[in-house]
Protein backbone atom coordinates (compact mmCIF):
# COMPACT_ATOMS: atom_id res chain seq x y z
CA UNK A 1 0.00 0.00 0.00
CA UNK A 2 1.15 3.48 -1.14
CA UNK A 3 2.54 5.38 1.77
CA UNK A 4 0.09 8.88 1.88
CA UNK A 5 2.83 11.83 2.84
CA UNK A 6 0.13 13.88 3.86
CA UNK A 7 2.18 15.27 7.09
CA UNK A 8 3.08 18.74 5.86
CA UNK A 9 5.69 20.76 7.74
CA UNK A 10 3.88 23.42 9.97
CA UNK A 11 5.96 26.04 8.00
CA UNK A 12 4.03 25.08 4.71
CA UNK A 13 0.53 25.00 7.42
CA UNK A 14 0.77 28.16 8.25
CA UNK A 15 1.39 29.30 4.98
CA UNK A 16 -1.37 27.75 3.79
CA UNK A 17 -3.81 29.15 6.52
CA UNK A 18 -2.11 32.51 6.23
CA UNK A 19 -2.99 32.77 2.01
CA UNK A 20 -6.37 31.36 2.57
CA UNK A 21 -7.13 34.26 5.57
CA UNK A 22 -6.11 36.77 2.80
CA UNK A 23 -7.90 35.67 0.00
CA UNK A 24 -10.61 36.47 2.34
CA UNK A 25 -9.58 39.69 3.47
CA UNK A 26 -8.95 38.84 6.96
CA UNK A 27 -6.52 41.04 8.68
CA UNK A 28 -3.53 39.08 9.73
CA UNK A 29 -2.83 40.43 13.44
CA UNK A 30 -0.18 39.18 15.42
CA UNK A 31 -2.38 37.08 18.13
CA UNK A 32 -4.27 35.62 14.83
CA UNK A 33 -0.87 34.66 13.91
CA UNK A 34 0.65 33.01 17.28
CA UNK A 35 -3.43 31.13 16.67
CA UNK A 36 -2.25 30.04 13.35
CA UNK A 37 1.14 29.09 15.02
CA UNK A 38 -0.41 26.95 17.82
CA UNK A 39 -2.51 25.24 15.42
CA UNK A 40 -0.21 24.03 12.76
CA UNK A 41 2.72 22.92 14.83
CA UNK A 42 0.50 20.82 17.42
CA UNK A 43 0.39 17.40 16.92
CA UNK A 44 -1.57 17.15 20.03
CA UNK A 45 -5.22 18.70 19.08
CA UNK A 46 -5.52 21.36 21.82
CA UNK A 47 -8.75 22.80 23.00
CA UNK A 48 -9.39 26.59 22.80
CA UNK A 49 -8.64 26.91 26.49
CA UNK A 50 -4.93 25.70 25.94
CA UNK A 51 -4.40 27.39 22.19
CA UNK A 52 -5.41 30.76 24.88
CA UNK A 53 -2.96 29.63 27.31
CA UNK A 54 -0.21 29.25 24.82
CA UNK A 55 -0.90 32.58 22.78
CA UNK A 56 -1.32 34.62 26.42
CA UNK A 57 2.58 33.69 27.05
CA UNK A 58 3.88 35.84 23.99
CA UNK A 59 0.64 38.56 24.33
CA UNK A 60 -0.60 39.07 27.68
CA UNK A 61 -3.60 41.48 26.59
CA UNK A 62 -5.27 38.81 24.12
CA UNK A 63 -8.24 37.26 24.92
CA UNK A 64 -10.38 34.01 25.03
CA UNK A 65 -12.76 35.71 22.74
CA UNK A 66 -10.62 36.39 20.17
CA UNK A 67 -8.76 32.66 20.07
CA UNK A 68 -12.84 31.43 19.53
CA UNK A 69 -13.25 33.85 17.02
CA UNK A 70 -9.74 32.83 15.05
CA UNK A 71 -10.24 29.25 16.08
CA UNK A 72 -14.59 29.49 14.05
CA UNK A 73 -12.85 31.67 11.01
CA UNK A 74 -10.19 28.94 10.56
CA UNK A 75 -13.10 26.24 10.93
CA UNK A 76 -15.07 27.82 8.63
CA UNK A 77 -12.74 28.24 5.90
CA UNK A 78 -11.89 24.37 6.35
CA UNK A 79 -7.93 24.96 7.71
CA UNK A 80 -8.63 23.62 11.22
CA UNK A 81 -10.93 20.19 11.91
CA UNK A 82 -12.93 20.58 15.11
CA UNK A 83 -13.55 17.71 17.02
CA UNK A 84 -16.73 18.04 19.43
CA UNK A 85 -17.15 15.56 22.60
CA UNK A 86 -20.50 15.71 24.71
CA UNK A 87 -18.33 16.21 27.94
CA UNK A 88 -15.47 18.51 28.07
CA UNK A 89 -13.73 20.51 25.51
CA UNK A 90 -13.88 20.73 21.33
CA UNK A 91 -10.41 20.12 20.73
CA UNK A 92 -8.55 21.16 17.05
CA UNK A 93 -6.52 20.22 14.71
CA UNK A 94 -4.89 22.75 11.70
CA UNK A 95 -2.14 20.12 10.83
CA UNK A 96 -4.30 18.18 9.49
CA UNK A 97 -7.40 20.20 8.48
CA UNK A 98 -9.72 16.69 7.08
CA UNK A 99 -10.93 14.04 8.28
CA UNK A 100 -8.59 11.13 9.62
CA UNK A 101 -8.93 8.59 12.52
CA UNK A 102 -8.33 9.76 16.42
CA UNK A 103 -6.67 7.71 19.02
CA UNK A 104 -8.31 9.50 22.35
CA UNK A 105 -6.73 8.74 25.96
CA UNK A 106 -9.61 8.05 28.42
CA UNK A 107 -7.08 8.62 31.12
CA UNK A 108 -4.97 11.56 29.99
CA UNK A 109 -7.50 13.21 26.99
CA UNK A 110 -4.17 13.23 24.56
CA UNK A 111 -5.53 12.69 20.98
CA UNK A 112 -3.19 11.36 18.22
CA UNK A 113 -3.01 10.95 14.82
CA UNK A 114 -2.11 7.32 13.82
CA UNK A 115 0.03 6.63 10.71
CA UNK A 116 -3.11 5.00 8.49
CA UNK A 117 -4.68 5.22 5.59
CA UNK A 118 -6.70 2.34 5.24
CA UNK A 119 -9.53 4.38 6.28
CA UNK A 120 -9.86 5.82 2.94
CA UNK A 121 -9.99 2.76 1.92
CA UNK A 122 -12.96 1.90 3.83
CA UNK A 123 -14.84 5.13 3.05
CA UNK A 124 -14.68 3.86 -0.68
CA UNK A 125 -15.58 -0.07 0.10
CA UNK A 126 -18.91 1.52 1.89
CA UNK A 127 -19.63 3.53 -0.77
CA UNK A 128 -19.26 0.57 -3.34
CA UNK A 129 -21.03 -1.40 -0.96
CA UNK A 130 -24.48 0.81 0.14
CA UNK A 131 -24.10 3.80 -2.72
CA UNK A 132 -24.01 6.31 -0.11
CA UNK A 133 -22.15 9.29 -0.82
CA UNK A 134 -19.84 9.74 1.60
CA UNK A 135 -19.24 13.62 2.77
CA UNK A 136 -17.31 13.06 5.71
CA UNK A 137 -16.84 10.59 8.66
CA UNK A 138 -15.60 10.86 11.87
CA UNK A 139 -13.65 7.77 13.52
CA UNK A 140 -12.40 7.85 17.09
CA UNK A 141 -10.52 4.72 19.07
CA UNK A 142 -10.61 5.35 22.77
CA UNK A 143 -8.50 3.97 25.06
CA UNK A 144 -5.53 3.77 27.04
CA UNK A 145 -2.22 5.36 26.10
CA UNK A 146 1.41 4.13 26.77
CA UNK A 147 1.81 6.22 29.61
CA UNK A 148 -1.76 5.56 31.08
CA UNK A 149 -1.86 1.48 31.02
ZN1 LIG B 1 -2.94 8.82 28.45
ZN1 LIG C 1 -5.80 14.80 14.10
Amino acid sequence: MKKRSDSVPAKQRIDQMLSKLKDHDFRITPQRLAVLKVLAASEGHPSVEQIYEQVKRRFPTTSLATIYKTVTLLKELNEVLELGFPEGSNRYDGHRPYPHPHLICTKCKKIIDPDLNSLEDLAKEVTKETGFQITTHRVDFFGLCRECQ
